[in-house]
This record gives structure tokens, C-alpha cells and sequence, in this order.
């Protein structure tokens, strides 16, 4: 039997260079050797997105696209929608007894995102509604309702692992075995930093490469990327160490990459040639996959109905886990 893996990504923009390196990539070489589920967590991007639906709703469908694109195959893996999974809603009340609110706040993955809310919005940051500081735990529920095993994600996601697999150790110690405990799975880059330089690339901090970004937006992107602030002229002598674009070289795997570092050091290698070099590495990586998505920009019937088929067929997993549920808890009633 396969193991079962879980992950999701919220339909809060398109993917980046950060979702591809930090956990997609990932997602793509798994899906032979596991049995695989991946959610689009709309219910999770109105959590922090309720006052913007048109936001979540066209993300769906570009997240799908973005998924096809980078090569998850509808023939083996499941692509769902989770607000159309009702059980995972039922599930979270169930769970949201087992998490004390101290627990919440004390989880690093809530206040990070909370810090950087504050830091983007200011004194908006500060109206943090019930609906986001519980996200962990409709988390949890999204995991565990498709018993969920493995859960290949970024770093920045580790502590809502760990609340995970408590909620599940409580869930099993109060009514009984009926969760398996899930385990987080890395990938080789755990954590791609932003274009200004911020410790992630996210959707959500206007810092990312966008796997379909133009040519035009590409270039422009790289061009305004942080370079070491002590290098002023072109053979000045500089720290690749403190610059995006060397890191960005490196991500890429650009085979050049000690020849880089070197002659950044020694003065021997402007910023422009060096930016110019990493928009073609980029270009060239980004293009089969962009052109890939095409054949579903211009169908999109087709990616709803993969969208259609992947949500039915994970509905009827998540309802028999629910049928588990209510008995242990013992409000399975009249069956
Ligand atoms: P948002 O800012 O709206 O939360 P996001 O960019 O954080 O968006 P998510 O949908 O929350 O994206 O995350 C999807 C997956 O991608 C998660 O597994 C997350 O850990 C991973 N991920 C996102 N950004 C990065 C990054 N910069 N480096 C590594 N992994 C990342
Ligand atoms: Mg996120």
C-alpha cells in the first residue's frame, strides 16, 4: 500500500520561485511513490482574505493551472478544492476543543505572519480575527481527513506540523486510536528568501518571481534585486554573501556558480552582466513550464473539470474518515 500525502498552497496568487523550490518541485517527484492529495486551501486564504473573494476565487483556477503546469498529473494525484469538502470544516470544530488559545499564539508560524501583517498594513495588522489565529487547526483537519502521512512543505510551515500531530495525539489519548500522527517532509531548499532580500519569498510580501512572469517582468525583477549596498562601481570588490543575485544563482543551479562567487569577490564581474546571466537561467527554466500552461489558459473547461474530478473523488475519503470521527467521539446518532 502507498503512503497517503497531504499538502496544500491557498489560492492567495500564482506560484513563485519560493513554491517551486521550497515544496512544489517536491510534490511533482512524489506523486509516483504516494498516494497524493493536493488542496487548494481557499477556506485558509479567506482567513486573512475574507474582505477580497475575487482574490480567492480567480487564484483557484490560476493555482491549478500553475500545479498542471509544473507537472502534477490528474491521472495520479488528486487536485481538490477544499471548500467543497464540508468534513474538513466539520472536523476543525471537533479539533478546535483540543487547542487552548495560549497554544495559538504561542505557535512561531502565527506570529511571524502576524509580525509581517503589522510591518505590510500597519495598525490594520493588529485586527487579527479568531478565523486566522485558528488556521492550524482547520489545518489539522485538512491533513488528518485524508489521513494524511506525509506533508512535504516549507519550512515556514514546520510549527503547524507540530500542532498538528499534538491535536492528533490528543485526539487519540481522549476517544480512542484513530489518527496516525503525520510527519513533515523537507525539501532539499527549505526556505527561498525574496528579491528585497526578506528571509521568504512569499505571495503575500510582493518580494517573488512568478513561475509565469513575463520576460519583461522577469528582467525587471532581477534588475531591481538587492546586490551587496558597499559596491558602488562595476569593479569594485563585493560580497556575494549579502547579494540576492548570487543566491538566486544558486537556486537556479547555474553550473557557473564558483566562477560567480569568485569574481564577485575579486571585482571582476559587474552587477548588470551578472543580473542579465540569471534572467536567461531564469527564462530558460520558466519556459516549457509556461508554455505548458497554455493548453490550459486557453481550456480552462479542462482544468475545471480535473478540478471537478479530484474534489469528488477526495469528498468521499474525507466522509469516511468523518464516519470514524462521530464514532469516537460517540455522536454517530441514528445510522
Ligand atoms: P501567503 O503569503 O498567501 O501565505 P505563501 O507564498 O506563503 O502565500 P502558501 O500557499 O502559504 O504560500 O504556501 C504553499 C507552500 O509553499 C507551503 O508548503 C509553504 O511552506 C511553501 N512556501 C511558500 N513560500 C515559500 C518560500 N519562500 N520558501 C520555501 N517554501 C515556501
Ligand atoms: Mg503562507
Amino acid at each position: 500500500m502507498k503512503k497517503t500525502i497531504l499538502t496544500g498552497i491557498r489560492p492567495t496568487g500564482r506560484l513563485h520561485l519560493g513554491h517551486y523550490y521550497g515544496a512544489t518541485k517536491n510534490w511533482v517527484a512524489l506523486q509516483d511513490d504516494y498516494n497524493s492529495f493536493f488542496e487548494i486551501a481557499d477556506v485558509q486564504a479567506l482567513t486573512d482574505n475574507f474582505d477580497n473573494p475575487d482574490k480567492v476565487r480567480t487564484n483557484v483556477r490560476e493555482i491549478a493551472i500553475d500545479l498542471l503546469a509544473i507537472g502534477i498529473d490528474p491521472e495520479k494525484s488528486t487536485i481538490f478544492i477544499q471548500s467543497m469538502i464540508p468534513e474538513i470544516a466539520e472536523l476543525t470544530i471537533f479539533y478546535s476543543n483540543l487547542v487552548t488559545m495560549a497554544r495559538l499564539y504561542r505557535n512561531p508560524t502565527i506570529k511571524t505572519e502576524i509580525a509581517q501583517k503589522k510591518a505590510l498594513f500597519g495598525n490594520e495588522g493588529e485586527s487579527v480575527t479568531y478565523g486566522f489565529v485558528g488556521y492550524p487547526i482547520s489545518q489539522a483537519a485538512d491533513i488528518t481527513a485524508f489521513n494524511g502521512e506525509l506533508v512535504p512543505v516549507g519550512e515556514d510551515q514546520l510549527p503547524l506540523l507540530e500542532q498538528c500531530r499534538e491535536i492528533v495525539r490528543k485526539f487519540n489519548s481522549i476517544y480512542g486510536e484513530t489518527f496516525k500522527e503525520p510527519e513533515a517532509y523537507l525539501s532539499k531548499t527549505k526556505r527561498v528568501k525574496g528579491l528585497d532580500g526578506n528571509e521568504k519569498m512569499g505571495k503575500s510580501l510582493g518580494n517573488a518571481i512568478y513561475l509565469r512572469d513575463s520576460e519583461e517582468e522577469i528582467s525587471k525583477k532581477v534588475m531591481s534585486a538587492v546586490t551587496d549596498p558597499n559596491k558602488i562601481k562595476k569593479d569594485d570588490p563585493a560580497n556575494p554573501d549579502v547579494c540576492m543575485v548570487y543566491y538566486y544563482h544558486n537556486l537556479v543551479e547555474n553550473e557557473n556558480v564558483n566562477t560567480i562567487c569568485e569574481e564577485c569577490k575579486k571585482g571582476a564581474r559587474g552587477c548588470v552582466q551578472c543580473k542579465k546571466e540569471l534572467i536567461e537561467k531564469i527564462n530558460n527554466l520558466l519556459a516549457p513550464i509556461k508554455e505548458k500552461a497554455k493548453k490550459y489558459e486557453e481550456n480552462p473547461e479542462l482544468v475545471d473539470e480535473i478540478l471537478l474530478e479530484g474534489t469528488n473523488h477526495a469528498r468521499e475519503v474525507a466522509k469516511e474518515t468523518m464516519k470514524n470521527v462521530k464514532k469516537a467521539i460517540k455522536i454517530d446518532y441514528y445510522k
